[in-house]
């Protein structure tokens, strides 16, 4: 059935998606609000309010990259010094337990684990927070 496949493909063109520069919610490309958080989509330069929305929004990403780049730096350190315990425990430097050796090895890849997730998370709002300075740049309204 042909035309079936045409009138999908129609849909599907016309259901394509776009991220939302605020709030990276995903909505349809031709969209001229976001169904989340309100924003205004249509390329234009930027209003008062919508500058002090941007500004808003660029401390808040600010702020949690860095508390989780603290995050971060705690679990890697955690993550290191059982590395170093494991790899004493291992060379018989501490008198341990096997059962403590294979312990200590699933908190360091537990710790590796979390690390990563944070990681990315950190990245995103690190994104996020440059995304929406280069927008705060390109769409500065004309003096
Ligand atoms: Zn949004």
């Amino acid at each position: 059935m042909p035309d079936e496949k045409e009138n999908e493909q129609r849909q599907k063109r016309v259901f394509k998606m776009q991220k939302c520069p605020l709030c990276d919610k995903k909505i349809r490309a031709d969209s001229k609000f976001c169904s989340e958080c309100g924003w205004d989509l249509t390329d234009h330069e930027l209003t008062p309010p919508q500058i002090a929305r941007i500004q808003e929004e660029i401390a808040d990403a600010r702020f949690r990259a860095m508390a989780l780049h603290v995050v971060v730096v705690a679990f890697l350190t955690l993550a290191l010094v059982c590395l170093l315990v494991s790899w004493f425990a291992t060379f018989k430097v501490i008198p341990v337990t096997g059962h403590f050796i294979t312990s200590i090895n699933l908190s360091f890849s537990a710790f590796l684990f979390i690390e990563v997730a944070l990681l990315f998370l950190e990245v995103r709002f690190q994104k996020k927070k440059d995304r929406l300075k280069r927008m705060l740049r390109d769409r500065q309204p004309s003096q």
